[in-house]
């Protein structure tokens, strides 16, 4: 195993200090711990941590180990970009500054092997994946903005969905392909669960909660209990400023930017959008759209869902926007919000 992760046995749990900072502290760099289950022969993955600026995962592993709670199945818990998290003030840094993304390295971590640290830990994982065989993969985040509980993954399978139920009530059905864990497990259902907003006690609370039940559920895969429902939301566009626009986030129009968009919109996220409705304010120097909205072939549709309107930009059809971010920098680098449609409810059979 590469010295880029870890693996220790099941800490015992006076081990494990009290103080989540102080167990952060004191590991070497990305940590997992196998932890045996009831049944030796059935293994769970959950990582956290691949963003050092998303906790949750983190605290609800700290206080599962520390429990110690024999869970039903082997369970191995990875605590990955230890680096990122714990640079001053902690709990602050998605990555290392001037570093990759650890959540961006899974494209093909194999070719890049001993190129970088991230690499060198994404590499680590994955063979610790291809090793221990697992019958489910959870990855555990948070997000920027306000939603509630979510997963994604790439295929929104009866497996994958009664994942996604140990969390919240959505499954985003992704088509990126962005270089994250979850695209480069293929063995078992994987799934990202984003708990809900960075330093939200509720967050920390729903991370908590869903790892006991992803780790001491005897079968994880049975039908969904009767009522309870997972929207399936497939994600087939991305909003982002075009190029050389600037974005501010307030709650009246800057004239000095292209666009403005109020600094409370993930109030909406996973909310319809109605038609008519006023997304922002467009800016004296901006000739066009601002936003450009960009579908799975490429296409920019943002016409189709935008129109300007005096100095509003206003939705020309309802839309229900998620992710929204409220990082005006990431959303002019990557990504402002996503489109999605709702495909089917699934429930019990
Ligand atoms: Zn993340």
């Amino acid at each position: 195993m590469s010295d880029a992760l870890r693996v220790h046995d099941a800490p015992r749990c006076n081990d494990v200090p009290e103080d989540p900072l102080a167990f952060l502290e004191g590991l070497e760099g990305a940590s997992a711990w196998h932890v045996a289950g009831r049944d030796r022969s059935r293994t769970r993955v959950v990582t956290t941590l691949l963003h050092g600026n998303e906790p949750s995962g983190f605290l609800a592993m700290h206080a599962w180990l520390r429990s110690g709670v024999v869970p039903a199945v082997d369970a191995i818990c990875v605590v990955a970009n230890v680096e990122a998290a714990r640079l001053h003030p902690v709990f602050t840094h998605r990555s290392v500054p001037g570093r990759r993304d650890l959540n961006r390295c899974f494209g093909d971590p194999r070719d890049t092997e001993g190129v970088d640290p991230e690499a060198r830990i994404a590499h680590a994982i994955l063979d610790l994946i291809d090793h221990q065989r697992p019958e489910a993969v959870v990855d555990l985040h948070n997000n920027t903005g306000r939603n509630p509980a979510y997963a994604i993954g790439l295929d929104p399978s009866r497996e994958a969905l009664a994942l996604a139920a140990r969390f919240g009530r959505h499954f985003v059905w992704s088509h990126l392909r962005l270089g994250a864990l979850l695209e480069a497990v293929s063995s078992c259902p994987a799934v990202t669960v984003e708990v809900g907003k960075s330093g939200d006690d509720a967050a920390d609370r729903i991370a908590r909660a869903g790892l006991s039940a992803l780790l001491e559920t005897e079968s994880l895969f049975e039908p969904l209990d009767r009522g309870v429902e997972v929207r399936i939301l497939r994600m087939p566009m991305r909003a982002r400023m075009r190029p050389g626009r600037r974005l501010v986030m307030a709650q009246a129009l800057d004239p000095s930017a292209h666009l403005t968009m109020p600094d409370d919109l993930d109030r909406h996220n996973f909310e319809v959008v109605p038609a008519g409705a006023r997304v922002g304010w467009v800016g004296p120097a901006e000739a066009d759209c601002p936003l450009e909205l960009i579908d799975e072939a490429g296409r920019d549709r943002a016409a189709d869902y935008f129109e300007r309107q005096h100095d509003a930009l206003v939705a020309r059809r309802p839309f229900m926007p998620i992710m929204i971010t409220m990082d005006a920098a990431i959303a002019t680098s990557d990504c402002l919000f996503y489109v999605v449609h709702d495909v089917r409810q699934s429930s019990s059979e």
